[in-house]
């Protein structure tokens, strides 16, 4: 029988406390043996394990970029016990065969839990249904064409009719692709004339979010808005909110922190989508993921090998990776700034993910007889990002050379050590 003892945590920020796992569950300190391992945590606030509702893991098919078992471990890292991997990998994750591949490969490799989304329709063409009942009987609930927008209004109408009998999710990546097509790569506005590069309207993000939450109402289904990044769309879902319409939505933690100005000199490791966005919408982002308009972090961890990358901005891959320095910046943008406490973090970075993702093992209270999902961090150590330092196999990391918190001491996924720095 294999005891961990961790004395003197500040449990979600507050008190002190000892946490003794076992098993894999947290179990009554007062039972710890005699020959226990112990972990002194003075200092340290323990938190539930991080959920992440949104990661490219690129196994199957770029397995050059990211693998399962070197995402997970990147996962772990930024103390992560969950993972939602997209379905844009190759092939696509559009049956349930490919869940279930996705499943074995993790159960063998991962170092977090790996919930594969399902796409919306086949091969992210958006006109199909994908097999959205035989994913979810293999334990699929969220559902995504991320990468991609679901944007013709029919699709979107029968995704959320057909979704509602098994309590899933669509998940949008908000995406007009005729007012922000081929070619838009940066936040249009002063800076895109002036750099010339192709202008992503914040509107194309807001009127695919306004038509989706209507068709939420009508339909009576859940609805999740991925990476939102415009104060427009935060707009609409407050309005959403107050009809009682079933919307959630999460933020990146590039778009909490990162704005338009990354831009100016043409570095591609800058171009995600949708595109970083200028001051007063990140303001609003922090607004509404403080007063909960917005109700968790989704890392959108991107991957890319350089190849892929290392081009032109306009004809580089989108995307950046962000599961390692989530939880740095929340601490920078958000506690930081007094705008969440630890509950808080724990709520948006742990709690509501799994809540959104129909997780029930995952984002769970730091009690006795539950699943030991745990990260321990450390409020005040700090570090300059090294991008060769990752544990991710890609380098698209848009902190390099950037003073961050480094808070993660220990990571333990259902009582296995999956990240140990202490
Ligand atoms: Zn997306």
């Amino acid at each position: 029988m294999t005891e961990l003892l961790i004395t003197g945590a500040r449990l979600i920020g507050g008190d002190a406390g000892d946490l003794l796992i076992r098993d894999g569950v947290f179990v009554d300190p007062a039972s710890a043996g005699s020959d226990v391992e112990r972990i002194d945590a003075d200092g340290l606030i323990a938190l539930p394990g991080l959920v992440d509702t949104h990661c490219h893991l690129r196994e199957p098919g770029r397995e050059d970029a990211e693998t399962i078992e070197s995402g997970t471990r990147a996962a772990a890292r930024g103390g992560y016990t969950a993972v939602l991997a997209m379905a844009n990998v190759n092939p696509v994750t559009d049956t349930a065969e490919a869940v279930e591949h996705m499943k074995a490969v993790a159960a063998e490799t991962a170092s977090a839990a790996v919930h594969p989304v399902g796409a919306v329709t086949k091969g992210l063409a958006g006109e199909e249904l994908a097999e959205l009942g035989l994913m979810a009987r293999a334990g699929v609930r969220l559902f995504s064409d991320d990468g991609k927008c679901v944007h013709d209004s029919l699709v979107m109408r029968r995704a959320l009719e057909y979704v509602r009998a098994f309590d899933g999710v669509i998940a949008q990546h908000a995406q007009d692709p005729r007012l922000a097509g081929a070619g838009a790569c940066c936040h249009e506005g002063e800076i895109s004339g002036r750099l010339g590069l192709g202008g992503w309207p914040a509107v194309a993000e807001s009127v695919i979010v306004a038509r989706d939450v209507q068709l939420a109402e009508m339909t009576g289904s859940r609805y999740h808005v991925c990476h939102v990044s415009t104060a427009e769309s935060i707009d609409v879902i407050r309005w959403a909110k107050a009809r009682g319409i079933n919307v959630t939505a999460e933020v990146t933690p590039h778009h909490l922190l990162l704005t338009t100005s990354a831009v100016e000199g043409y570095d591609p490791t800058f171009k995600v989508n949708p595109p970083l966005r200028p001051d007063e919408h990140v303001e609003a982002l922090r607004e509404a993921l403080a007063d909960g308009t917005i109700e968790c972090v989704g890392t959108d961890h991107a991957p890319h090998a350089a190849h892929d990358k290392d081009h032109a901005f306009s004809d580089a891959a989108f995307g950046m990776l962000g599961l390692e320095a989530s939880l740095a910046v929340v601490m920078d943008t958000m506690v930081a700034e007094g705008r969440l406490d630890w509950a808080g973090v724990a709520e948006r970075m742990a709690y509501a993910p799994a809540r959104i993702a129909g997780l029930t093992d995952q984002g769970r209270p730091l009690e006795v007889g539950e699943p030991a999902n745990l990260v321990l961090v450390d409020p005040e150590r700090r570090r300059t990002v090294d991008r060769a330092a990752s544990l991710s196999k890609s380098r698209n990391n848009p902190y390099h050379g950037r003073d961050l918190p480094d808070p993660v001491r220990l990571t333990l996924w259902a009582g296995r050590t999956t990240f140990r720095d202490l």
